[in-house]
């Protein structure tokens, strides 16, 4: 199925001068870049992108407590506590510097980005992804360093997420319709 998904390269890609590199990586599947601008986020699109949501913090949160469980940590946070911590920080980092937001089109284009960035937490993210190969962070290093895992890029989790997201960062003018040369071979039907 075509899907769009969003893509944000947060700060720390933005920083580390690898915008290229991770933009690379996704066209070379040919999934199509169809809207693409720097962003410099305020506190109202920030807020509304880590929406407030009883059900997102509780994810967070709930990840983050199973993680430091297998280390033989216990934190003093309920989940929700540590969901809406976590909100916080991530709303103060994204609007510290700007970041670089993605409208990525292609057949089941939400999973096949989710699979290149790779898991939250760098440390446990496998090679070969973004994530695994960029960047070394963990829930434990960024809880103590007051700081949200710097992960590099944030992908949108489902296709519904994605059309909220999306909805928050571009207008519909900015979302182009045009083709890439390979598609007609990416999506070729056979003769039979
Ligand atoms: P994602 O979909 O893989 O980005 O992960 P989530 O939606 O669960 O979390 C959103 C972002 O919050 C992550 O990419 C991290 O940057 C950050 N984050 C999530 N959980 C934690 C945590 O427990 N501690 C810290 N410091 N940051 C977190």
């Amino acid at each position: 199925m075509i899907e769009q998904t969003l893509i944000i390269l947060k700060p720390d890609t933005v920083q580390r001068g690898l915008i290229g590199e991770v933009i690379q990586r996704i066209e070379k599947t040919t999934l199509k870049i169809v809207a693409m601008k720097m962003v410099y986020a305020n506190k109202a699109q920030a807020g509304e992108h880590y929406a407030d949501d009883q059900e997102w913090l509780m994810s967070v949160g709930e990840k983050t407590l199973k993680s430091a469980e297998k280390k033989g940590i216990k934190l003093s946070r309920t989940a929700l506590e540590q969901g809406q911590w976590v909100r916080q920080m991530l709303m103060d980092y994204i609007t510290m510097s700007p970041s670089v937001c993605l409208v990525i089109e292609g057949h089941g284009a939400v999973a096949k980005i989710r699979m290149l960035c790779g898991g939250t937490s760098p440390q446990e993210a496998t090679p070969g992804t973004i994530r695994g190969d960029f960047a070394i962070d963990s829930y434990m290093l960024a809880d103590s360093s007051d700081r949200p895992v710097q992960n590099l890029i944030h992908a949108s989790g489902t296709v519904e997420e994605a059309k909220r997201e999306i909805k928050i960062w571009f207008t519909d003018k900015e979302i182009h319709v045009f083709k890439r040369v390979d598609e007609d071979l990416v999506y070729r039907k056979g003769s039979s």
